[in-house]
């Protein structure tokens, strides 16, 4: 394979060269590092849908050399060389300057689970949820898009309840990050009726499947339900009722595809709302020789919190 075949996609003569300073492990880089199909489309590549780079080189004029940038998705781990690397050659459309107020570290604490965490939060909020809608729901509590929306909904004042296959062993830390209540998610992971008690005003579901139809029967009136992730499942086994009966909104956050506007949107609300301890809290830092035992961990749903992988 030659240099330009290597480096496909990476933006051409606008690309930009980066030595990368911290990456992540998602459920994402879990499934390409272990080899499971579905997430990444050309071999040979290197994993890692997070980075945080410094600007070695660059080839685009929004950026220039020793700048701290941050990229999350765009197709990196997938289709384009990722983050789990010392160096890294990106294309500059969907790479936004570190927010000053971010170390390196954090910002890839926060990665893509943080990131899709507030593209949720954004929805809700545009959507119209407030914290005197009621109450949310975040499932797959414990995970990394999970404790980061309990995190940042407690911290925009709402009422959170957490959903958790792990409530006698992470209860506390998911009361700890915010949470008002914690629920054992075997109430929701099995076939329910397409219309339920109305309880909550918005939800914020990594699961999918029976756990996100029952939510999607439970919301109140003119409720959102903003689905990210499919830990239990990729169906959704719901009726058109909640929709015609409860003008229940369905949306979705997808932090691979998001544009720049929206990227940039939700990190200057990252930078402003984080709280850095809670933050520190969820935080485990590894090196490369644990990449892959991290990896088994997060698809086995033994991971709590995030996962920050340190190339150096
Ligand atoms: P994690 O593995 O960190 O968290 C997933 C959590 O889901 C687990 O910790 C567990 O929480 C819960 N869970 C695991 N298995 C099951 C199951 N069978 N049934 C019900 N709940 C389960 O992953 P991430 O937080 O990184 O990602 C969560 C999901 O969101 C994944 O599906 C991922 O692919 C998707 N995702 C989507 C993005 C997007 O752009 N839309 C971006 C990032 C992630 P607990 O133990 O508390 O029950």
């Amino acid at each position: 394979m030659d240099d330009e075949e290597f480096f496909e996609g990476t933006g051409g003569d606008q690309a930009v060269d980066l030595d990368v300073l911290f990456s992540s492990i998602n459920y994402k880089d879990g499934l390409a590092l272990l080899g499971r199909p579905g997430v990444v489309r050309d071999w040979p590549l290197i994993p890692g849908i997070d980075l945080v780079g410094r600007v070695s080189a660059s080839g685009s004029d929004r950026f220039s050399e020793g700048q701290l940038v941050l990229l999350n998705g765009d197709g990196i781990g997938e289709s384009r060389h990722g983050g789990l690397s010392t160096r890294a050659r990106v294309r500059p459309d969907a790479l936004i300057p570190l927010p000053e107020s971010l170390s390196p570290q954090r910002a890839a604490a926060v990665g893509t689970a943080g990131f899709t965490a507030m593209l949720a939060v954004l929805a809700l909020s545009d959507a119209g949820v407030t914290p005197e809608s009621g109450e949310v729901i975040v499932t797959g509590a414990a995970g990394g898009v999970g404790s980061l929306a309990i995190s940042l909904l407690a911290g925009r004042g709402f009422e959170v309840v957490a959903s958790s296959g792990r409530v006698s062993e992470q209860g506390d830390y998911l009361r700890g990050l915010g949470a008002s209540r914690v629920v054992d998610r075997s109430e929701l992971s099995s076939a329910g009726k397409p219309l339920q008690s109305q309880v909550w005003a918005g939800a914020v579901d990594s699961v999918g499947s029976h756990t996100l139809a029952n939510i999607v029967a439970q919301t109140r009136y003119g409720g959102t339900v903003v689905a990210c992730g499919l830990a239990q499942g990729p169906d959704l086994p719901t009726s058109v009722m909640p929709f015609i009966l409860r003008s229940v909104t369905l949306t979705g956050a997808n932090s691979v595809e998001a544009p720049r506007a929206l990227r940039e949107r939700a990190w200057a609300a990252l930078a402003d709302e984080l709280d850095t301890a809670a933050l520190d809290s969820l935080t485990e830092t590894i090196g490369f020789g644990s990449v892959l035992e991290v990896a088994e961990r997060i698809l086995e749903g033994g991971v709590r919190g995030r996962t920050v992988v340190d190339p150096a």
